[in-house]
């Protein structure tokens, strides 16, 4: 059984903004910036662009990835995946990681610094 407060009954990305808003089975409503999506990305090889700009600052400048969302699409019912202006599509944001790195004051009173795994 999936837990119900984890599947969106909503999601709305507004690109002026440039958010992504999910409104829960419990009525709990979430905001993500997609630049804090997008720099959180879950994939394999950006973990790895990150691990290798921590060991070295320099190299963060090089990677300033596109925060612009060209299309995002659901994957079974567990998850979202984003397609980035820039073509990079390989990151899944599981519902259950983005209802648990929820920022709102409730939740973790700010953006964690990464996405947070959820249950
Ligand atoms: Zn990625
Ligand atoms: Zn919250």
């Amino acid at each position: 059984m999936r837990n119900r407060t984890h599947q969106p009954l909503d999601l709305t990305v507004d690109r002026e903004k440039g958010v992504l808003t999910i409104v829960w089975g419990d009525g709990h409503r979430s905001t993500y910036r997609l630049e804090w999506l997008r720099a959180n990305c879950p994939c394999a090889s950006c973990q790895d662009e990150r691990r290798q700009a921590q060991a070295d600052p320099l190299r963060l400048v090089n990677v300033l990835p596109s925060s612009q969302v060209a299309s995002a699409e659901l994957v079974g019912n567990y998850a979202i995946r984003f397609v980035w202006q820039d073509g990079h599509g390989s990151g899944i944001y599981a519902f259950s990681s983005l209802r648990a790195s929820c920022p709102c004051p409730e939740c973790n009173d700010g953006e964690p610094d990464r996405l947070l795994m959820g249950e």
